[in-house]
């Protein structure tokens, strides 16, 4: 590079060409540059000819190319935005996906209309991964009394973290699904997982964003990806409340057979399945009432 200062357009256009031909998505450098320069969109824009900091375009140029090899924007640096909120994330957790906001949206919908007075309702987000779900619904509903749970302490430190960055109240149990709850008295008006649901041989044809970088135990369902609903399943009737509600989100094609598992197991339940805006069985959620 030569020592002369690049101008903000272009180190952008740059960095589209250099992630085009290495068949990456050409609007990370948008983000990556906005992230070294700390701006905003508008503000970016509005400086194209500004020239950059020689030491910041070094960085910027230097996570351009380590985004070509493989690594992940997010773990580049070390947040992802979800519904409408900023979450750190590391190799311990999944990258929060935007289907999954669609599931919160679900579940704060359905949980208006089944628990409509503001009484404390109890919510357990079950493999809680970086703590989005938990956390979005405590911050967007007061009444909401959430406790979220992941097998893994690593993954609990992160979300335990971000509960604490986005000062929102969540309880964390590290444990194997609802089992810590089995022998107690805790029952939950509204449980939700986004459980591992990839089945094996697909795991194998996943891109290398994903299957190198998303932790395996939060991705691998076993033969048919169901293995975890399944488990669900043996658990749910022991911690569930009276009137309540399942969430779930699912794997591409799952969603019928996560549905007659649900209610097989919760005869009088209505159960849906629901698509999301890519028009992809995404969603499950029961009512019990
Ligand atoms: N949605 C993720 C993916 O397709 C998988 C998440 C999961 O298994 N729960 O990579």
């Amino acid at each position: 590079m030569s020592k002369q200062k690049r101008k903000i357009y272009e180190a952008l256009n740059w960095a589209s060409s250099f992630l085009k031909e290495a068949n990456r998505d050409d609007n990370v450098g948008e983000l990556l540059l906005l992230h070294h320069l700390q701006m905003s969109r508008t503000q970016l824009f509005s400086n194209m000819r500004m020239d950059i900091d020689t030491e910041i375009d070094r960085k910027f140029t230097e996570d351009i190319h380590t985004h070509c090899n493989g690594v992940p924007v997010q773990h580049i640096i070390g947040y992802e935005h979800f519904y409408g909120r900023t979450f750190r994330v590391n190799k311990e957790v999944l990258i929060p996906r935007p289907e999954t906001e669609e599931l919160v949206q679900g579940i704060l919908q359905r949980i208006d209309k089944l628990f409509p007075n503001g009484n404390r309702v109890n919510v357990v987000d079950v493999g809680t991964g970086s703590g989005i779900i938990a956390i979005t619904l405590a911050s967007e509903r007061k009444s909401l009394h959430v406790t979220a749970t992941d097998i893994a302490k690593e993954s609990l430190a992160i979300a335990k973290l971000n509960a604490e960055n986005l000062e929102t109240e969540v309880t964390f149990i590290q444990g194997d699904l609802l089992t810590p709850f089995l022998n107690s008295d805790t029952t939950f008006d509204v449980i939700v997982s986004n459980p591992p649901y990839i089945p094996n041989n697909e795991i194998d044809k996943l891109s290398p964003v994903v299957k190198d970088y998303d932790p395996m135990r939060a991705l691998a369902g076993g033969e048919d990806g169901l293995d975890f609903y399944r488990r669900f399943m043996t658990q749910l009737p022991y911690v569930l409340s009276e009137k309540a509600i399942i969430a779930f989100e699912v794997g591409v094609g799952q969603g019928k057979s996560v549905q007659s598992l649900l209610q097989q197991t919760f005869r009088s339940a209505v159960v849906e399945v629901v698509f999301d805006i890519n028009g992809k069985d995404r969603m499950v959620f029961a009512e019990i009432s």
